[in-house]
């Protein structure tokens, strides 16, 4: 059932040529983490989302710190080592300190344009609104140049309407693996999950509505296998899965930047569109990155463990993203409060050794199980 997402996962630069061609919209390369999409869709590119590869880093290295996280120094290297060539420009949003200068690098670095969508750090709705008026009228702008091509009421709300379908299938396969805990293997969801950033998403739509039909009647499993809740930024390295799922973990639910956090957004309201792109960047799911003081994550991600009914919390910590690593303590912390046990794991796109993390893992499902 898996197989199709595999396959994608596994031949990235094939699957993007290949529909690039098909499709004849320019690529445009998405960073994270929260760029609607549609916006894109809508002025005729096709959307990739890039959240790190695990490429060996060394030209990254000239411009980018060792104690940068190793999604942006990947990304900045499949750039330079001429693995983005089918990409036209790029999206970025200000998610944090890091891609605010990765774009920086891009732009003195590369001739290809760069567009942000930047995020207002702000307290009350209407100063977000009325900063995001200014900064996607330029995104919009910036798109059709890019593209060449209008963005219409029409192509936005038919984009809206696709990438409304995405994520409500994708909610759906969340909800089942919650409702039904080891129906679906690790590996196999992030891998479904993944497939998403890289395939327009009318053809990804058909490969999940396929899957659900595979997938219906099937029943989980009901033994005392560990149950975790993983939180962190990025879900990769893909590798770890196959760990969790020798070792008889059930992953229940995620707190993923590209994971559950993107996910559980609604359709864009595109009726009034700085107030759908506002809501659409600040809720639902509350984020490291994303300065709200209406959405906590602390209860939230207690509420989260709660409803899963997960025994703890892995702390998924991409190397020196600063965003997670500042807010982590106080997480910990919660959850001790509540009596829930967590443990965290470093990891980094590139790594090739995983013994140490199925060592830290193994460790921390004897706590659970004892
Ligand atoms: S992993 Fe953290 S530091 Fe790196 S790009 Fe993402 S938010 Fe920024």
């Amino acid at each position: 059932m898996f197989e199709p997402f595999y396959e994608v996962i596994n031949n990235v630069s094939k699957t993007v040529l290949k529909y690039e061609k098909e499709q004849g919209r320019p690529v445009v390369g998405v960073m994270p983490a929260y760029f609607p999409m549609e916006l894109i869709d809508a002025a005729g590119g096709y959307a990739v989302q890039l959240w790190g590869n695990n490429l060996p880093l060394g030209k990254s290295d000239a411009y980018l710190q060792a104690y940068c996280c190793s999604v942006a120094r990947s990304v900045l290297e499949l750039e330079l080592i001429g693995g983005a060539d089918m990409v036209k420009a790029y999206a970025f949003t200000s998610l944090c300190d890091t891609l605010i200068n990765l774009r920086e690098i891009y732009k003195m670095l590369f001739s290809k344009p760069t567009l942000e969508l930047s995020i207002p750090i702000t307290r009350t709705k209407e100063a977000r609104r009325s900063y995001l008026k200014r900064v996607i009228q330029s995104v919009v702008e910036g798109l059709e140049k890019v593209t060449g091509q209008r963005i219409t009421d029409d192509s936005l709300a038919e984009a809206a309407r696709v990438r409304g379908r995405t994520r409500e299938l994708q909610q759906r396969l969340y909800r089942l693996r919650r409702e039904r805990p080891g129906l679906m293997k690790n590996r196999g969801f992030y891998a479904a999950i993944k497939a998403g950033f890289f395939l327009p998403p009318t053809v990804y739509n058909e490969m999940l509505e396929t899957l659900h039909a595979g997938l219906n009647g099937l029943k989980g499993q009901d033994n005392k296998d560990p149950r975790l809740v993983i939180s962190g930024l990025v879900f990769d390295p893909i590798e770890i899965y196959g760990i969790l799922d020798e070792l008889g973990v059930v992953v229940v639910d995620d707190d993923f930047a590209n994971g559950w956090r993107t996910v559980s957004k609604g359709e864009l309201q595109v009726g009034d569109l700085v107030e759908g792109v506002t809501e659409f960047l600040f809720d639902p799911a509350p984020c490291c990155c994303i300065y709200n003081p209406d959405n906590d994550r602390h209860p939230y991600l207690v509420e989260k463990v709660k409803r899963a009914g997960a025994d703890g919390v892995l702390f998924w910590y991409i190397k020196f993203c600063e965003p997670d690593a500042f807010d982590r303590p106080q997480m910990v912390g919660r959850l001790e409060e509540e009596g829930i046990p967590s443990a965290t794991v470093d990891v980094e796109l590139s790594m090739t050794s995983f013994d140490a993390i199925k060592t830290r893992i193994s460790a921390f499902c004897e706590i659970l199980e004892g």
